[in-house]
């Protein structure tokens, strides 16, 4: 880190570029993206340099998502679009970085080995600026939730940021698993970054026939064949697929434009769940509250302690 100055207080940029090239893991294509320092109360923009002058701008937004099969999909209204953007939102986010351009030659976020390791790791190395500006907070007052079948996604009220994501699936390589941890920079990059997108051999070639997952290979997911782990160097956490889900997760509702103070709760959520939970959030506004990180840290500590989760996980 260049920076030694951080503070959860003010909003924080890049302190200089940070430059990427790999490839698209849904259309295959070679990328070259550079992320940039941004002014204050920017949020992430992404700019499609090899789109129309004029065109090329689509902020990360959660009004924005136009696809999220199998990854996260943003649009401008001139129907520009920036696709996978999750990964690189969550090492953003994960970093404390507020504010950032980012310049890319295609349409889709270099997918790298799968997870947010790269990305973390070349922010942390450029380091951050501190900005004069307070850093927002959502605040969640009340719980909110999303379901789809057995699936269902929400937010409890809660003094800080927190994922709690379980998932379950027939093949015994995955079975059930939950991860549960409040979101803070050390947090994810011991825990979650190095955890990577998976897939199941079974649904690969409808997922090409659909032009998906064309760049996908052993280097940059997991392959599912049954009950058996494909890759020849097996997993990198026991647990790596619901890491990765939480992963996800984060760069998903990084999409709110800043940091929500509350109780993310997945069972089964996926990009499709995560989106709709943000639009339900955003759309009732007494659910909600927007402050300061500093009033939020502030006036909520000790307000809700663990017992009071568990009344509210078993009302559900
Ligand atoms: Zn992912």
């Amino acid at each position: 880190m260049k920076t030694t100055t951080r503070t959860p207080f003010y909003q924080h940029t890049l302190s200089g570029p940070v430059h990427f090239v790999g490839r698209g893991l849904h259309n295959g294509k070679p990328v070259s993206m550079t992320l940039l320092p941004a002014e204050t109360d920017t949020g992430y923009v992404f700019e499609r340099l090899d789109a129309e002058p004029g065109q090329q701008l689509v902020p990360a937004r959660w009004h924005a998502v136009t696809d999220t099969r199998l990854s996260t999909t943003i649009s401008n209204g001139y129907g520009v679009s920036v696709s996978t953007i999750e990964h690189l939102t969550a090492a953003l986010t994960a970093c404390g970085v507020d504010n950032c351009r980012i310049l890319l030659d295609g349409p889709e976020v270099p997918i790298m080995d799968g997870s947010a390791k790269a990305f973390m790791e070349r922010i942390q190395a450029e380091g951050l600026l501190v900005q004069q500006r307070e850093r927002k907070a959502l605040v969640v007052t009340n719980p909110v939730w999303v379901y789809e079948r057995n699936r269902y996604a929400g937010f409890l009220p809660c003094p800080r940021p927190w994922f709690d994501v379980t998932i379950e699936f027939e093949s015994a390589a995955i079975g059930k698993q939950n991860y549960s941890m409040p979101l803070t920079e050390h947090m994810f990059d011991s825990n979650i970054a190095e955890a990577r997108t998976f897939g199941f051999e079974d649904q690969l070639a409808t997922l090409q026939a659909l032009g998906l997952a064309q760049g996908g290979s052993l280097r940059n997911a997991i392959l599912v064949d049954g009950d058996r782990v494909v890759n020849e160097d097996g997993l990198r956490y026991e647990d790596e697929f619901v890491r990765h889900k939480l992963l996800d997760a984060v760069g998903d509702l990084s999409l709110a434009g800043v940091p929500i103070y509350g109780r993310f709760v997945g069972h089964c959520s996926g990009h499709h769940l995560n989106n709709r939970l943000l639009r339900s959030l955003m759309h009732n506004v007494s659910y909600w509250r927007l402050t300061t990180v500093r009033e939020a840290t502030e006036q909520w500590g000790c307000m809700i302690d663990d017992s009071t989760y568990e009344e509210m996980l078993e009302s559900i």
